[in-house]
């Protein structure tokens, strides 16, 4: 692969790291928030990047549900589409999750509440887990790592991801 190439997968892969709020509180972090992504169809802007922050583990466990019995919290669904910036279902997309408890602590010696998924043939997810608790500074959020699992002829791929609340 040469430099350029794999400089822009990186970018696109790893880069895309991406916050969705669940819950629209009084507990706004002190920046603006960001743009929605617009749906589709229609060319669109890659998703915009929030910070990865620090509590990223590579190798969570493969799992479309992060529910456990000794996790506490309101259970919430998130479910929606990986698509291109031109509006085509990315299949096998890889979806890393990872978030804080409902008290606002993240679990760094394990893996609880991490998990990642790959999107169907329709570039489909779905998510089972809790409303993250909040923590100073920050608006109650998930972080979310979407990478492409299939780079094809090793060049570049940007992508929207698209999340399907449920809401205008
Ligand atoms: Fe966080």
């Amino acid at each position: 692969m040469r430099q350029t190439s794999r400089r822009e997968f990186l970018r696109a892969a790893a880069g895309l790291s991406a916050f969705a709020a669940v819950v629209q509180s009084g507990d706004a972090a002190q920046t603006p928030p960001l743009r929605p992504t617009p749906s589709c169809p229609g060319s669109a802007p890659p998703t915009e990047r929030q910070t990865e922050g620090p509590y990223f583990k590579p190798d969570s466990p493969l799992r479309a549900s992060l529910l456990e019995p000794a996790i506490a919290g309101t259970k919430i669904v998130v479910a929606g589409m990986v698509l291109s910036t031109t509006c085509q279902p990315v299949a096998r997309a890889l979806i890393d999750v990872w978030h804080a408890d409902d008290r606002g602590g993240y679990d760094n010696t394990g893996f609880r509440l991490r998990g990642h998924q790959f999107t169907d043939d329709q570039g489909r997810y779905r998510l089972e887990t809790i409303v993250p608790g909040i923590y100073v500074g920050r608006t109650r959020h998930f972080h979310v790592k979407v990478q492409v699992s299939d780079a094809g002829s090793g060049k570049a791929a940007t992508f929207d991801f698209v999340l399907d609340l449920g809401r205008p």
